[in-house]
């Protein structure tokens, strides 16, 4: 079902709860926290710009971190609060709290277009916990709610779930921001009936993680193309050779289950036909808890599907990212999830950076829609310098994962339908 946006309110006068995700990296410097990437700040700006347009009083609220309950100053929202005025145009007022006396009087001084930035929601524990009284308390704050929150929206929160119960009931309207309208646009709607060929790419680490989504996108997609250590577990179930690779050896018949799947649907499932290997070596060298710190020594291409057994993969080879790159160039719709392998190290970017190009190509010179959900997907996607190239990134994460396997997030569900 469709879900009320900002569009759709009048907000004019009105106070409203913006639940936004300003959870961004610091780093201390000289005693002072300091962003270290301010990206997700930035992107709240059309959905605030449009509030101050159309008059809302804007009380933002956010958290930061894992404070649990604490007020630990080293997860305050304050250097969030003296950054935002720069990257919004816009004056920006602080509290040092989320509710009470104070907070209610700084609300009520609140004119048209006004901003005001609470403090970090987790201090207090009742947040994550979704106690209703403490619903009840931030309810109180405001008249209507807007959550632009996507990467929150997976749990069910006080601030996520319960303030946009307690507004409905006053028959207060819930409405998505802009940017978890784009979420709920392209990694639910654009995939629900995809111009075909519809591709996916998928990645990672782990089948484990990944099982419902491929469960999902068994039933929708044309082509699966498969790359990362997740690969490695769909080769064992073939009983293939995959050496000292990351795997997961009990998940072998969920694998066989899902390319069973695929073949009787019809659906072309491919694996990797060959690798970038790297053997680990001990040098010597100890971690904290004593474990040996393993180096890769030896980066080469293995020219077919069997990897020796003193190597471990790390990346597609290069004939599989030709492969993928030729079907990723004649795709309508792909959606990528999960790298093609260790990109994190030069050595093994190779494959994704391939498979990034191909994604770039099909979106500029064919019209595909590309849709990448996955924190690390995205990670490298900026890496390679090609974010802003494709159609759609998720500012997910976990939540994207969630929501691409069919579930229902909660803090979607507890907005108003249209
Ligand atoms: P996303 O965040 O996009 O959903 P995942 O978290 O599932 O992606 O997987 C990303 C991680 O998987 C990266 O840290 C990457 O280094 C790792 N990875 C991918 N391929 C391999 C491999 N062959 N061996 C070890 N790690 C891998
Ligand atoms: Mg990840």
């Amino acid at each position: 079902m469709a879900k009320l946006t900002v569009n759709d309110l009048n907000v004019r006068g009105r106070r409203v709860f913006v639940r936004v995700d300003y959870n961004v990296p610091m780093e201390e410097k000289e005693g002072l926290m300091v962003i270290t990437d301010v990206t997700r700040i930035k992107e709240t700006r059309p959905t605030l710009d449009l509030l101050v347009q159309k008059g809302a009083k804007i009380i933002l609220a956010a958290h930061l971190g894992r404070p649990q309950g604490r007020r630990d100053p080293a997860m305050s929202l304050r250097p969030v609060a003296t950054r935002l005025p720069d990257l919004i145009h816009r004056p920006v007022a602080f509290v040092d709290d989320c509710l009470g006396e104070k907070v209610e009087k700084t609300v009520g001084a609140l004119k048209e277009g006004d901003i005001l930035l609470l403090e970090n929601l987790r201090y207090y524990e009742e947040e994550e916990a979704n106690e209703p009284t403490f619903a009840e308390q931030l309810a109180r704050l405001a008249d209507l709610y807007v959550n632009d929150a996507f990467g929150a929206a997976h749990r069910a929160h006080a601030s996520t779930e319960g303030v946009p119960r307690v507004i409905a009931r006053r028959a207060g309207q819930c409405a998505a921001g802009l940017l978890m309208e784009r979420e709920l646009k392209f990694l639910g709607e654009e995939l629900e009936k995809p111009a075909r060929p519809f591709v996916v790419i998928l990645g990672g680490a782990k089948v484990s993680e990944k099982i419902k989504v491929i469960d999902r996108l068994l039933e929708k997609a044309d082509t699966i193309l498969v790359g990362g250590a997740m690969a490695y577990t769909f080769h064992l179930a073939r009983g293939r050779k995959i050496g000292r690779s990351l795997v997961e050896a009990d998940k072998t018949e969920v694998a066989l289950a899902a390319e069973a799947k695929a073949q009787k649907r019809g659906v072309k499932f491919l694996l990797p036909i060959d690798h970038v290997v790297a053997t680990r070596v001990d040098i010597g060298k100890r971690n904290k808890q004593g474990q040996p710190l393993l180096e890769l020594q030896n980066p080469r291409v293995i020219p077919q599907v069997d990897i020796p057994d003193d190597a471990a993969g790390f990346d597609i080879g290069p004939e599989t990212a030709r492969v993928y790159a030729d079907v990723l160039r004649g795709g309508q719709t792909i959606l990528w999830n999960g790298p093609m392998g260790m990109f994190e190290d030069p050595r093994f970017a190779a494959g994704t950076n391939t498979v990034a190009q191909a994604v770039v190509e099909a979106t500029e010179k064919n019209g595909a829609k590309s849709i990448i959900g996955g924190g690390d997907s995205v990670k490298a996607l900026n890496l390679a310098g090609l974010g802003q190239r494709v159609t759609f990134m998720s500012t997910g994460g976990g939540a994207s994962l969630e929501f691409l396997q069919g579930a229902v997030l909660p803090g979607v569900a507890a907005l108003s339908d249209k």
